[in-house]
């Protein structure tokens, strides 16, 4: 075989107890599904040099790949769990992107690994789809994201509560590193390791931090950052442990998360999530409580730990203020203002206010400010118009407020119903529904595929995620 992707690899190297090194199983008839031309092209990856179905299901290892499974720990639904790790994926290494950017390139459902505790290791057609379709939206519209690179069908069922067709998917992240893999090290007093850690992520992350102090309001701003962004799309994550919790700074792990039709900042999907812990408006506050979480992990570094003490829980606390000015700037663009006054955040508070109390939906509402046609989204007009007359007063000292909005609220996003019918046609072997919803996520901010933008109706309504 000859070397088709250029890995160059540098976690293989960190000391063995980081990760286990082992190969993916291969998988009875492995077919290519989807394969991520564009983003194989910034990566470098040659496809023509190899077979892709034998590569990105694990039956074949391409040059250079040196393949392990990491080890993390976590907190599940806010319950420690101290052995985590790769239970169904395997690295294969890392590449450096035409961009320059360090990326590392995933097998998720590889096959079981020391990590998988009772698990199978494997992953079906469902979730891979899922993380594929929601991840390149989510890059599409502009949020840090994991990459979806490839999906393979294995032809070997997956036993769940019935037997669905396997499946892995090749994920591309800037890397794996999430604030469980701190907290494994913590855990176990290892210093010598969290220090090793703790300077590789700086090097590959955050070249600008000198300590862990540094490090941590730089992870901060990014966490601040990457929610707004996700609140102004109304997505919701749903499992946001701390193993989920990416410390470059990039949505990881789409396992039952989902996008909000109707606007409540109280929703849930997750079948699993029986308090709402994750639920829409409070992803801020559980962002903060991770990164309490990851504060807590690096203290043991510091040499006068109580003197510490004080600065790490201030850039703890530092994480709501940049996120309120995130959320403001973002939420002002979405109803076209960039020139902020007093009494703008207010009108936002109201705008939302009105959405909840009947159930507007978010995207059309917000993008139907653009064409006027927000109105159709509130079954008792009159306290919306009462609305939109001040704000089209507001508005008219701005200076280009249409294309503020059409930037900010994105026509199509993959709406929930949208996916689960693509899932379902994908297992009956149709993959149109797949290659149109790509197709027109890819332009989310324009309105072109009208039937995509459409609420579900109530029989189509999707009320519970699932983890796969
Ligand atoms: P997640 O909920 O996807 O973040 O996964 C939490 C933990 O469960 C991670 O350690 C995963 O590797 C592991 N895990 C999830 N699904 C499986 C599976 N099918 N087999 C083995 N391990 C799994
Ligand atoms: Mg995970
Ligand atoms: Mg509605």
């Amino acid at each position: 075989m000859s070397i088709a992707i250029p890995f160059d690899n540098t976690y293989a190297r960190l000391p063995n107890r980081f990760y286990s090194k082992l190969r993916p199983t291969p998988v009875a008839e492995p077919r290519i599904f989807a394969v991520n031309e564009a983003l194989a092209n910034d990566l470098n990856v040659d496809l023509t040099g190899m077979d892709p179905a034998k590569v990105f299901s694990g039956n074949a290892l391409p040059d250079n790949a040196d393949p392990l499974a990491q080890a993390y720990a976590g907190h599940q639904f806010g319950g420690w769990n101290p052995q985590l790790g790769d239970g169904r994926a395997i690295l294969l290494g890392e590449v450096i992107g035409r961009d320059g950017v360090r990326r590392d390139v995933q097998l998720k459902g590889s096959g079981p690994t020391p990590y998988s505790r009772n698990g199978d290791g494997r992953a079906w057609l469902g979730p891979v789809l899922r993380e594929y379709v929601v991840s390149e939206a989510m890059h599409a519209m502009g949020i840090p994201t994991t990459r979806a690179l490839a999906a393979v069908t294995t032809g070997q069922p997956v036993i769940r509560e019935r037997p669905l067709p396997g499946s892995v998917l090749t994920r591309v992240a800037q890397s794996h590193i999430r604030v469980g893999t701190f907290q494994f090290f913590a855990a176990r007093q290892d210093t010598d390791a969290l220090r090793d850690l703790t300077g590789y992520v700086i090097q590959r992350h955050y070249p600008d931090a000198e300590t862990p102090l540094d490090l941590l309001k730089q992870v901060a701003a990014r966490q601040a950052e990457l929610i707004a962004k996700w609140m102004g799309v109304g997505f919701i994550h749903g499992v946001m442990n701390t193993d989920n919790c990416q410390i470059a700074g990039e949505t990881i792990d789409y396992g039952p998360c989902a996008f909000m039709d109707d606007y409540h900042p109280m929703q849930v999907f997750s079948s699993i999530d029986h308090y709402g812990r994750y639920a829409y408006a409070k992803q801020p506050d559980i962002a903060a409580w991770n990164l309490a979480q990851f504060a807590t992990a690096l203290l043991p570094l510091m040499p006068d730990r109580d003197a510490a003490i004080e600065d790490f829980t201030e850039a703890v606390n530092g994480f709501a203020p940049i996120f309120a000015e995130h959320w403001q700037t973002l939420f002002l663009q979405k109803i076209g203002i960039t020139n902020m006054q007093d009494g703008d955040v207010q009108m936002i508070h109201d705008l939302l206010d009105l959405m909840t109390q009947q159930e507007a939906d978010f995207t059309n509402t917000f993008r139907g400010l653009i064409t006027d046609t927000a109105t159709e989204q509130f079954a008792e007009p009159n306290p919306f118009e009462a609305w939109a007359k001040l704000w089209r007063d507001r508005i008219k000292s701005e200076p280009d407020p249409e294309k503020v909005m059409r930037l900010a609220n994105p026509a199509i996003i993959p709406r929930n119903h949208r996916t689960e019918d693509m899932i379902q046609a994908a297992i009956q072997g149709d993959k149109a529904p797949f290659d149109r919803l790509m197709n027109a996520l890819a332009t989310p901010f324009d309105d072109t595929d009208h039937n995509l933008t459409k609420p579900p109706k109530p029989d189509q309504v999707v009320t519970q995620t699932f983890c796969g």
